[in-house]
């Protein structure tokens, strides 16, 4: 049987997997090993609720078991070390694997540009342990004050002020969420609402880059609305233990750094043999290939390809990466059908943008959604991706 390896289990690499033993009702010709360091399927989009005690650590990992039908998918819990594409192996801390065709979906992590101290003295915000340690520090900083031994807290109190760096779609959504945080600590320490300070910081013009200047405008206003000091132009040229020191000259003290501005590919790409860009990202064909090997596909954050209509990278994003895996498992069942392939289009449901944990903007085609029915929809769209892994592919098969 010709041999799917599929790196990394994330929206895009799940997506490929379950796919294709679903529309293929278990009958594909492929064996199929899923490889990834965790042993769960993380819903990244939602780890900076974790950071801000929105929700448990239990919300947003879900057991590769409870998702993989064992019999057609072969689950590997391994870290991945280097791909030899010429040699069509991986090099994994469970040991070699080979391939016909490959699937890279190994996502990204936090980007650091070369601004001195802001690897040292950030928290990043990627990874469910990201948001862990984000979690306890921030609950550290209510007790610290709280201390008798400590002095009594200032009107604006660096010790309460949380910093980050980065209002796209991280960034902006976690200031919102951490109001709420704040909020309940302050009110479980007996301190006052307005004790806390939760500042965020972006270098471009307005928030949420990527997006329409009206939705950044819109998110600000939001934001500022609840509390958040939003600076936007505001570039970070040097981080401390504590201090940020601003383009211009402008410094701002908190005790909490979190840098949410910037992601590349993960690094094994980097050191596995592809002509890679910058970001250490892939770029792609309309099939979602490899330009220079054919059978390795690279899907998610991991690829780079534009969008043919808007000339405009598609953006990095849980909603195009699973849809990239669905693509993907289709092609593989037609080929193997000997029915005809069809190129890549991307396409997109929309964005919800949360603003705290009763508030979202969701733009879907014409319809905007604001308040509390955005965050509705929101929390919609989550039921329903958790709903898709867990049970559509079971429904597909019957
Ligand atoms: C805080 C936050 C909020 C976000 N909010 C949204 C949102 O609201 N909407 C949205 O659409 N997108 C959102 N995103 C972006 C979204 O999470 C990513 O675009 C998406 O996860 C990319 O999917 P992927 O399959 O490419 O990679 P991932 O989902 O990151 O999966 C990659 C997998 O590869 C594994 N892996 C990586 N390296 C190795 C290795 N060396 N060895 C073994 N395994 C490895 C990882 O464990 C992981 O399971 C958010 C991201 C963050 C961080």
């Amino acid at each position: 049987m010709p041999k799917l390896l599929i790196l990394g289990g994330g929206y895009a690499g799940l997506a490929v997997a379950q796919r294709l033993d679903a529309i293929s009702r278990g009958r594909t010709g492929w064996e199929i090993t899923l490889v990834d360091q965790r042993d769960f399927h993380l819903l990244q989009v939602r780890v900076h609720e974790v950071a801000a005690n929105t929700i448990p650590v239990e919300k947003v990992s879900i057991p590769f078991n409870e998702l993989l039908d064992g019999r057609k998918v072969k689950f590997v819990q391994a870290q991945i070390q280097e791909i030899l594409p010429l040699e069509k192996k991986v090099l994994t801390s469970a040991g070699p694997l080979e391939y016909d065709r490959l699937v890279v979906a190994l996502g990204s992590e936090t980007r650091y540009p070369p601004i001195p101290g802001l690897r040292e003295h950030t928290f990043p915000m990627k990874d469910l342990d990201d948001a862990i340690r984000f979690r306890k520090a921030v609950i550290e900083s209510f007790k610290a004050v709280t201390d008798p031994s400590q002095p009594p807290l200032k009107a604006v109190d660096e010790r309460l002020t949380f910093i980050i760096g980065g209002g796209g779609l991280t960034g902006s959504e976690l200031a919102g969420e951490m109001v709420d945080f704040c909020s309940d600590l302050a009110r479980r320490a007996g301190l006052p609402q307005n004790c806390f300070r939760i500042v965020l910081l972006e270098a471009a013009e307005h928030l949420l880059p990527t997006l329409d200047r009206q939705y950044g405008e819109y998110v600000r206003g939001e934001l500022r609305s609840h509390g958040v000091l939003v600076a936007t132009g505001a570039m970070i040229e040097r981080v401390e233990d504590g201090v940020v020191y601003l383009k211009g000259g402008k410094i701002v003290r908190g005790k909490i750094i979190c840098w949410a501005g910037g992601i590349q590919a993960a690094s094994v790409l980097g050191r596995s043999g592809f002509a890679h860009l910058a970001d250490g990202r892939i770029s792609v064909d309309e099939y979602l290939r490899s330009k220079e090997y054919p059978e390795v596909y690279v899907l998610g954050d991991a690829a780079s390809i534009n969008d043919k209509r808007t000339g405009r990278p598609v953006p990095w994003t849980a909603q195009y990466a699973e849809r990239q895996g669905h693509y993907l498992a289709d092609n593989l069942w037609d080929e193997e059908r000997s029915l005809r392939t069809r190129p890549y289009l991307p396409f997109s449901l929309g964005t919800a943008i949360s603003i705290g944990r009763n508030e979202a903007l969701t733009i879907s085609g014409p319809l905007k959604l604001t308040g509390v029915p955005g965050r509705l929809a929101k929390n919609i769209s989550y039921d329903n991706y958790e709903w898709n892994i867990r049970y559509k592919p079971r429904i597909l098969k019957v």
